[in-house]
């Protein structure tokens, strides 16, 4: 559970906002009865609400991968309760997870989201549930669940054709991008395209984050995804590294030296983008980080425990709340089109996402500051006391 009895005593949180946010509104747990060609074990779908009280609707992504269990699902629904309320959007948070390899073929994963979409209709036409990409799905997956709803407000990060929204792919990238940038000129007192950066992951969220820090001119050195990663002292060409991406699958194998994901989050560098899976940064190799900046770009990468570590080694970590939430700030836009039938260029999208996050960072700084206390424990109490002002008005307290 993120809330602990600090953050509790710094929003002041009425003892029934504690108890109603320390664990799950509501949890489903279903298996997807029509028959896979070529699966033949059933394959279990999670979805987790964890607090509607900025909701409905319950808003967040939904992961493909044959090893998501449901105390993850719980744990990243509860992040999008915070992310969307320090957002100040209204949704509440939930996720959802399928327990299938996401590397299946395209038209099995097709019918496996149908089937999904199916066995949540109920939760996706009354608008109760919104899901987005995340790992192991993308715009094509959310395109198979808008042909079982025809409703262009039950999913987002569609792709355009079908109302998905212009800038709504890049989101997430685009918003850690800006977020580091404003980051590095915060704590280490320096301009990104001074900066030397290391990034895990090369999937939507990292393969974007490096696209734009590249183009905001910052070093980026070392890359990788779940094959392992590619170093160069001198800074990787991104656009070399897309292509080479493009043919082979992976950023293993690229110039430079050959790396593990462990010497990646080893490497000394200004800052560090965990960008791939949850728990990375833990007890075992907190104490080995040797980047001052940390920013999150997957969800939950760094451990409670691992946190402690890096606070004792004065590390600044921005949290995942704050630095990956341009992509549930794009997916309001194009919920909201959704809904109205309104159009929004690229540009509107990247200035609405930038003024949002920027807002929230500004927020959580000088919060932070005044208490003394850190980026993560900040954003927390902000949100959290956005959500308890909001458990009042609606007569929960
Ligand atoms: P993705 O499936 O597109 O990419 C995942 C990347 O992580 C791939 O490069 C993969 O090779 C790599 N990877 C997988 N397992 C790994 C491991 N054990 N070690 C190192 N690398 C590994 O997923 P994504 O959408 O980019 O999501 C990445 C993270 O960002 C997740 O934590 C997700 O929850 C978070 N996130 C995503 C979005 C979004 O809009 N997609 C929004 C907010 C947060």
């Amino acid at each position: 559970m993120l809330l602990d009895e600090e953050i509790v005593k710094l929003v002041g949180m009425p003892e029934r906002a504690y108890k109603l946010l320390s664990e799950p509104d509501r949890i489903i747990r279903c298996r997807i009865r029509r028959h896979i060609p070529g699966v033949n074990s059933f394959i279990y779908v999670y979805l987790v609400y964890h607090s509607a009280a900025r909701g409905p609707p319950g808003k967040g992504g939904v992961r493909m991968s044959s090893d998501v269990t449901l105390e993850e699902v719980a744990q990243l629904a509860e992040i999008m309760t915070y992310k969307n309320a320090l957002m100040d959007l209204p949704f509440g948070g939930a996720k959802s997870g399928i327990v299938a390899d996401s590397n299946l073929p395209p038209d099995v994963k097709h019918l496996i989201m149908t089937a999904y979409a199916h066995e949540l209709k109920n939760e996706l036409l009354s608008g109760h549930y919104v899901p987005a990409p995340d790992i192991g799905t993308g715009p094509s997956e959310m395109a198979a669940i808008f042909g079982e709803t025809h409703l262009r407000e039950s999913v987002t990060g569609k792709p355009i054709g079908i109302g998905g929204l212009p800038g709504r792919r890049e989101a997430t990238g685009y918003g850690v991008s800006v977020i580091s940038e404003r980051s590095v000129q915060e704590f280490l007192e320096k301009d990104i395209s001074d900066a030397t950066v290391a990034v895990q992951g090369f999937g939507n969220v990292g393969s974007w984050t490096c696209e734009f820090l590249s183009k905001m001119g910052a070093k980026i050195v070392a890359v990788s995804d779940v094959r392992g990663g590619s170093f160069c002292k001198d800074g990787i060409n991104i656009e070399e590294l897309k292509n080479y991406f493009q043919k082979a699958g992976t950023v293993c194998g690229f110039g430079g030296s050959q790396i593990t994901n462990q010497e990646l989050l080893e490497l000394d560098v200004d800052l560090l983008i965990p960008a791939a899976v949850g728990g990375v940064i833990h007890a075992g190799n907190a104490a080995k980080i040797r980047a001052d900046l940390i920013v999150e770009g997957a969800n939950a990468p760094v451990t409670k425990e691992a946190d402690e570590v890096l606070l004792k080694n004065k590390k600044i970590v921005v949290p995942d709340f704050l630095a990956n939430a341009g992509g549930v700030v794009a997916s309001y836009i194009e919920w909201r089109e959704g809904k109205s039938g309104a159009k929004t260029k690229k540009e509107e999208t990247y200035a609405v996402i930038k003024e949002t996050l920027m807002e929230a960072f500004e927020e959580t700084l000088q919060f932070s500051v005044s208490k003394d206390i850190s980026l993560r424990k900040s954003a927390l109490a902000l949100a959290a006391s956005r959500i308890v002002d909001t458990m009042y008005a609606r007569g929960w307290l």
